[in-house]
Order: C-alpha cells, then structure tokens, then sequence
C-alpha cells in the first residue's frame, strides 16, 4: 500500500472516530434535554401545594401555591432606600415570571419591619392582588407608607386577622391565623407576627415569621395545634426563638432557615442549629441552598432545591 493511501485511511478513521463521538454526544444531550423536559413536566404536572422559600437575603418570602393555582404570598424581602434594592423586583416578580404566576391571592405580610415588607409596594404596584393581609401595627416607616399607598392606590382591601380566622382554599389547603393576639399587637413587632399554619391533607407547614419566644409561649399555652412538617423557623434563626419547648410541640420534620449570607446579626446562632439537629430535624438555608421548595401531596411532603432541582 503507498504511503497516501495510508494517510487517507488513517484520516477516514480517525474522522469516523469524530463522527462516531459527535453523535454519541448528540445523543447524549438529546436523552438529557428529554429527561429534563419530562422532570419538569412531571413537576407541573404534579398536583399538589408548593410552598416556595425563596433567596432574598437577610429577610423572609415565601409563596404558596395551592392545587386550584391560588397564590398567596407571605413577606416580601427587604429593600434598601439609598440603592434602590428591592426585593420584590429583584426575586419575588422574576420568580413569579418562571411559574408563570400571574396575580395574588393574599399577600401577607407578618410585621412591619423593612426585611419583611420591603417588596411589598412594588408587588402590589405589578400584581393583580385581592387582600392585603398584616398584623395592623404601624412603624411608619417608608416602605410601610409605600405599601400603604399601593394597596390604596389598587384598591387592595387591608385585613388584619384575629388568631382563629381562617382562608379555605376550597381545594383541600387552609390557611390558619394563629397569632398575634390583641394584646401582642401593641408591644414589639417581632411578636407580634401573624403566624400561620398551613394544612394540606395530612400535610402542614408553620410560618413563624419572626416570631421570639414571648410569642411561642403565648401559642404553647392557647394550646395552639403547632405539630407541622414544615416549619419556617422564627427570625431568621435567632437565639431568641425556637425555644425547646416550643419545638419539642411543633416536631418538625424539616426547618427551613430563611437568612443572608455573612448576615451582621449572627443569624442563624448556632445553638438553635444544635437544637434543631438534637431535634432530628434536616435543616435548609436560604443562605446555602438557595431557594428551597416544599412539595405536598396531602400525605408527605418533599424537599426541592431549586438551584440543583433535586429531591430530599
Ligand atoms: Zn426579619
């Protein structure tokens, strides 16, 4: 054989081997782009309520949607006058853009305090809503005044619930206002956050807002049902919630941490972390993982990480 004829054998090789290599690679990311779209179709597909806790920082947004599609949204994530941050623009609109949520059922903000209701003007500002829900204090600060004006503006009727009232979803979810009472409402803000329990079939979820221990006592002894799968864990996991009575009632299977990362204030301290993981609880963190999904089909609940997609 010349020595031509052996080069082009060797080059007919060497591009089949390309060839070859391409279309395994064709292949491959054909059979991964298949398995994605069917994952996150079987996760539309999914009926079930989601709750969602997203990354917003130092602060807390959560939202809830229920098997019938109704959307409540509970805090709005901070903002910052001086940069103009608003997490409401920055995370709660773009989130909703994905899901491709289109209006509020209730937007529910737990107290006035800036990282709970910084987003909120502009929520209402972009998003058919129907209620507004919140503890009824005033801090008067700006971004109280600015929600104010917005729900004013949209004519957004303002509810202040009393622990015992409840929202029936009509599709198997109820959302229970615990908390605050009357007397609560005229002393500090953080206790007097509405806190409310989340039922779905056997399923339920607590929202503490930031709730410290003076308010875990006063629904320890109303004999409040506490017990929960979920339970978003009161101020950001600071020292002063998440008392061991307070979890020995609730018994969590999961605690959802709602915190910035490298936060000025230590959150989350270490020894509710210690209390929780003593407790058997599996921890998520905003701050770590990211946005955290709660998926419920009324007899379990699942954990989503959004980032990674992936189940716990
Ligand atoms: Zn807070």
């Amino acid at each position: 054989m010349r020595a031509s004829s052996k080069v082009i054998i060797r080059r007919f090789a060497i591009s089949i081997a390309i060839r070859t290599y391409l279309l395994l690679l064709v292949l491959l990311l054909g059979i991964s782009l298949i398995l994605l779209g069917w994952s996150a179709l079987a996760r539309q597909g999914e009926k079930g309520l989601r709750v969602y806790f997203l990354d917003v920082g130092q602060g807390d947004a959560a939202v809830l949607a229920t098997p019938s599609g109704r959307i409540f949204v509970v805090d709005t994530g901070r903002d910052n006058q001086e940069t103009g941050e608003d997490m409401g623009r920055e995370v709660v609109i773009p989130f909703f853009h994905v899901e491709g949520f289109t209006h509020i059922d209730a937007l529910i903000l737990t107290h006035p305090h800036a990282d709970h209701i910084g987003g909120a003007a502009t929520l209402l500002e972009n998003l058919p809503c129907d209620a507004l829900v919140d503890n009824g204090q005033s801090e008067n600060s700006v971004e109280e005044a600015a929600y104010l004006a917005a729900a004013y503006r949209r004519h957004v009727p303002r509810i202040t619930p009393l622990p015992g009232e409840q929202i029936d979803c009509g599709d198997g979810v109820t959302l229970h206002f615990l908390a605050p009472t009357s007397a609560e409402r005229s002393g500090p803000p953080n206790n007097a956050s509405v806190v409310v329990r989340v039922d779905y079939g056997r399923t339920h979820f607590l929202l503490m807002g930031d709730a410290e221990a003076p308010e875990e006592a006063t629904l320890l002894s109303e004999g409040q049902s506490l017990a929960c799968d979920v339970l978003k864990v009161g101020h950001h996991g600071s020292d002063t919630s998440t008392t061991p009575r307070f979890l020995q009632a609730v018994h969590p299977k999961f605690a959802v941490i709602s915190v910035g990362a490298h936060n000025l204030y230590g959150h989350p301290s270490p020894l509710v972390i210690e209390r929780l993981r003593q407790t058997g609880v599996k921890i998520y963190r905003t701050d770590r993982n990211g946005a955290i999904e709660a998926l419920s089909d009324g007899n379990e609940v699942r954990m989503v990480l959004l980032c990674s997609r992936a189940s716990h």
